[in-house]
């Protein structure tokens, strides 16, 4: 028998749950995946996220050939490939890991009922999370919409076998033999090339290996280092995490194994992915809605140039500028950035959260629905466990903790970059400021920085109001 390993979010050639199952039972596997049109149609056609996928292939379809086998890739919408690829290589069952996403539920779904009238089955494990769907209930037997009783519960549950390897490795001989198959370009997938090799972001399966290897000398660092944008204090591993490139089972199994306040804080990062990944899978109507239904109609004015000014990092807040240019030109952001940026979106510029949702969604490398949609629900505060509505994040205040002395702001603003650290968190408090120096004044009369497009307290007031009043 022959068996297809429809490849997904899940980029590599190690510790791989659908598989391992399919080397185990069947006597040979065929390793594809499809370029799915139905997605790639809406990308603009420079996309950091298709050139990631694409170099992550080319890694496994080198190391495929050393084995006399390849990789099958097709261009195409997988509702057809996957049952066409069942004919052309007379297979008799399709492994893949799950994916929770609802379009992608609904694709499965359509899959598997096209394969079951040729009478061949569809057979998913779960690969991407260590629980999944309702693995992880309360003891009323509902699902958790606060972390930390889930996190305890997550924890409590947690055995070796969960994270334990499925390894591939040993049996990887037992891929079917095949010639070298089509690749192909990012021209013929309709895409041009961006700026991801400039940026050196490490790729495919060495890449990530290489960014955990870094990232296990500094985790014990984790707690102290993680909130600071201008150092290297996180894994930057979200990428490699979203598209499987690196194992979930490894990392986890490292953080709990290795301890300690950093590798505990960081563990606590990889179950708040968890979830948020479980609330989509209970609750798939937060992609539209909030999760808390009271705030689903807020009437936010959704002025469309203070979006545009967000969007392109002219707000005149260094801290928020520099947060969204990071974003746009390398396609990552980091964490305590996402929080400012997206609380100053919808509290200060009083925009729709769906609207940044969106805009992170289209430029973010690690762009994931679960955690981008938690993420900007809990800065808006329509979502479980959500920061409340009355907490509201000072732009500027945020900037001194966590940017004390600019370094990251002169980094992404260079039109700041001569500003003293006293001046450089809100640049228009000093221009009447003569006391400042010459250095300063000359500075802002020159400078084509913008002056800051609202004023926080007015807007903190308005958003307290809107959320209020309701
Ligand atoms: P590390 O600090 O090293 O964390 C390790 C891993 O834990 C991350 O790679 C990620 O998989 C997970 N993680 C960390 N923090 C969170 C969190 N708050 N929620 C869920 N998972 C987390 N993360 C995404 O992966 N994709 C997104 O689209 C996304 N959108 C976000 C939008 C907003 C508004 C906010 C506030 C957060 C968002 N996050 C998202 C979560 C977080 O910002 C990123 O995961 C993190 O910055 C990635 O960098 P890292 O890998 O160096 O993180």
């Amino acid at each position: 028998t022959t068996a297809l390993v429809w490849l997904r979010r899940d980029l590599r050639l190690f510790d791989h749950h659908a598989m391992y199952e399919a080397l185990k039972n069947a006597d040979q596997v065929i390793l594809a995946f499809v370029f799915d049109t139905t997605i790639l149609k809406d990308l603009p056609k420079q996309d950091r996220r298709v050139e990631f996928i694409w170099e992550a292939l080319k890694e496994i379809k080198t190391e495929l050939r050393q084995y006399n086998t390849d990789l099958v890739i097709r261009h195409g919408d997988p509702r057809t490939e996957i049952p066409a690829l069942v004919e052309q290589f007379d297979i008799s069952a399709v492994y893949c890991n799950r994916d929770y996403e609802p379009q992608a539920i609904e694709r499965d779904g359509y899959v598997a009922a096209s394969l079951k009238e040729k009478g061949v089955a569809f057979n998913t494990y779960k690969d991407q999370v260590i629980f999944e769907q309702d693995q992880i209930l309360s003891q009323s037997g509902g699902m958790y919409s606060v972390f930390s009783p889930y996190k305890r519960t997550w924890l409590a549950t947690l055995r070796d076998q969960d994270v334990a390897a499925y390894p591939v490795n040993r049996v990887i001989k037992q891929l079917k033999p095949l010639k070298p198959q089509y690749f192909p370009s990012l021209k013929e997938l309709g895409f041009a090339k961006t700026n991801l090799t400039q940026l050196k972001v490490p790729l495919g399966m060495s890449g990530g290996e290489k960014l955990f290897e870094d990232f296990k000398r500094r985790i014990n660092d984790y707690k102290d280092a993680r909130d600071f944008p201008a150092i290297k204090g996180v894994s930057y591993l979200s990428a490699h995490i979203r598209f499987g490139t690196v194992s979930i089972r490894e990392l986890v199994r490292f953080a709990h194994e290795h301890g300690g306040i950093g590798a505990e804080t960081w563990l606590s990062e990889l179950i708040w992915r968890e979830f948020y990944s479980q609330i989509l899978w209970h609750r798939p109507d937060v992609v539209e809605h909030t999760f808390k239904p009271e705030f689903d109609q807020l009437p936010f004015p959704n002025h469309p140039e203070l979006f545009a000014a967000w969007c392109a990092g002219e707000t005149g807040y260094p801290i928020v500028d520099a947060a969204m240019r990071q974003l746009t030109q390398t396609g990552y952001m980091h964490n305590r950035l996402r929080m400012i940026t997206a609380s100053f979106l919808v509290k200060d510029l009083l925009v729709d959260w769906r609207w940044g949702e969106q805009f992170f969604a289209e430029h973010l490398l690690d762009y994931d629905l679960a955690s981008n949609n938690g993420g900007w629900q809990w800065a808006a505060s329509t979502g479980c466990d959500a920061q409340p509505y009355n907490r509201i994040f000072n732009p500027v205040l945020q900037s001194e903790k966590f940017d004390a002395n600019g370094q990251f702001i002169r980094r992404y603003v260079p039109e700041l970059a001569e500003l003293p650290d006293v001046a450089i968190h809100s640049p228009w408090a000093f221009s009447a400021n003569e006391r400042r120096g010459a250095l300063f004044v000359s500075f802002l009369e020159q400078t084509d920085y913008f002056p800051p497009i609202v004023d926080h307290a007015e807007q903190r007031a308005a958003a307290l109001a809107l959320y209020q009043n309701h």
